[in-house]
């Protein structure tokens, strides 16, 4: 099979990680990092596009995460390298622009400015980051860069944010300055992680609740390998037409629309309209669902809400492609799977499995070979573990 690894190997070690990030940083800026800071990558076992629509999302904050090294500077000058996109990026910090031709510089210019106009103090800084979340795969890797990074102002401002407020802010900035429409949910879960839980998130009123997994499960991510992009028009489609669905049967926001209401009111809506509603009601209501499932270590259950999620998504919202249908097979196929779906918002990118974990290496194996047979391309699929949010850590300790 050709390898089509985003990830090498290396990556995957922290010590050597941590090594070959304080290397470029010396490459680059010469003199040794002195903060660190990373921010988790998720994946979404339940709740695709319900963020939006304020209902319920059950996410989980995973160990793919992002890094940043940073030394201070004192000309209010912030330079920064992604070792991921091999690529510089220098702005000051009192004049600060969008780029137009590079969408990646936009995020952490976009999070520095959002901090300033809140009247948080950014300080200049030389930065290297690093990523172990595959870009642009729906596991998030834009709110771990956002995250990352307010981490590492706040760290060298010497303030501190609450883990929901420096959320808040990095939607801000994605919604603004980068000028990405994403709802709440991929900061939250980059910032409100906890170790060894996933969260489910009540996207109206912004509640958390910290769901333990019962014992004997194992999360596989399994990635197609075709790329998506949200500010794609697809996205911001999809947001429309709830938000005209919604004002149709006159409420705020799809959340408030229950079974009863939809089947009532149904002939007011367009034909598409309608499958899009229904598909949301489903979906929050999978999401609660699920969280008693997992922790209740309810296998069955797990499997039929995770089937049902995909259905909807291929047949109501219209968020599969080909590769997604071809993984689900794959996935549904291979030893000890328990439940399988989409991973994010669709269009490609990443899938999740629930899996026996006594057969995670079985399952490996053979969605890889079932995908590779039908696609032709090789798949990344690996497990991950619920991991803690943003938060700053010992670089250089873990590099010895
Ligand atoms: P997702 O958040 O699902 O990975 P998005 O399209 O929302 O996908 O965001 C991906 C974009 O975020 C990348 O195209 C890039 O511009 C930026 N990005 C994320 N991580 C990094 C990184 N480590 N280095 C540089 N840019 C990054
Ligand atoms: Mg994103």
């Amino acid at each position: 099979m050709r390898s089509t690894e985003q990830t090498p190997d290396w990556a995957m070690n922290p010590e050597t990680r941590a090594g070959r990030v304080a290397e470029c940083f010396r490459e680059r800026f010469a003199g040794e990092p002195e903060l660190w800071a990373r921010a988790p990558g998720r994946v979404d076992f339940m709740g695709s596009h319900t963020d939006y629509n304020l209902g319920y999302v059950l996410t989980l904050p995973i160990s793919r995460d992002t890094w940043i090294a940073a030394r201070r500077r004192d000309d209010r000058r912030v330079r920064v390298y992604s070792m991921n996109l091999d690529a510089e990026d220098e702005f000051p910090l009192d004049a600060i622009a969008s780029v137009a031709g590079s969408r990646w510089c936009n995020y952490v210019r976009g999070v520095a400015a959002t901090l300033q106009n809140e009247g948080l103090a950014a300080l200049g800084c030389d930065a290297i980051v690093h990523s172990t979340v595959p870009l642009e795969s729906g596991l998030s890797s834009s709110a771990a860069l956002e995250c990352a990074v307010a981490t590492m102002f706040e760290e060298l401002g010497g303030w501190k944010l609450t883990p929901e407020r420096k959320a808040l802010l990095c939607q801000k900035a994605e919604n603004e300055f980068v000028g990405v429409k994403c709802g709440i949910l991929d900061q939250y879960s980059s910032c409100l992680g906890r170790e060894g839980c996933a969260l489910l998130l009540d996207c109206r009123d912004l509640s958390t609740r910290a769901v333990w997994i019962a014992g004997g499960i194992r999360v596989v991510v399994c990635n197609t390998m075709s790329r998506r992009r949200l500010s794609g028009g697809e996205y911001a489609e999809r947001r429309a037409e709830c938000e005209q669905a919604a004002a149709a049967l006159g409420v705020s926001a799809l959340r408030d629309v229950t079974p009863g209401m939809l089947a009532a009111r149904r002939h007011e809506l367009s034909p598409g309209a309608a499958r899009r509603c229904e598909f949301i009601v489903a979906e929050s209501a999978r999401a609660e669902s699920l969280a008693g499932a997992l922790t209740g270590g309810d296998w069955p259950v797990v499997g039929q809400l995770c089937a049902a999620s995909f259905a909807g998504a291929r047949d109501l919202y219209d968020i599969c492609s080909p590769a997604m249908v071809a993984m689900m097979d794959a996935m549904l196929a291979a030893p000890g799977a328990i439940g399988a779906r989409q991973a994010g918002a669709g269009f490609g990118g990443c899938m999740v499995a629930l899996v026996d974990a006594t057969r995670t290496d079985a399952f490996r194996a053979a969605v890889r070979e079932a995908y590779y047979r039908s696609t032709q391309v090789d798949p990344e699929i690996y497990p991950v573990e619920a991991a803690p949010g943003a938060e700053v850590f010992d670089g250089a300790k873990i590099g010895k």
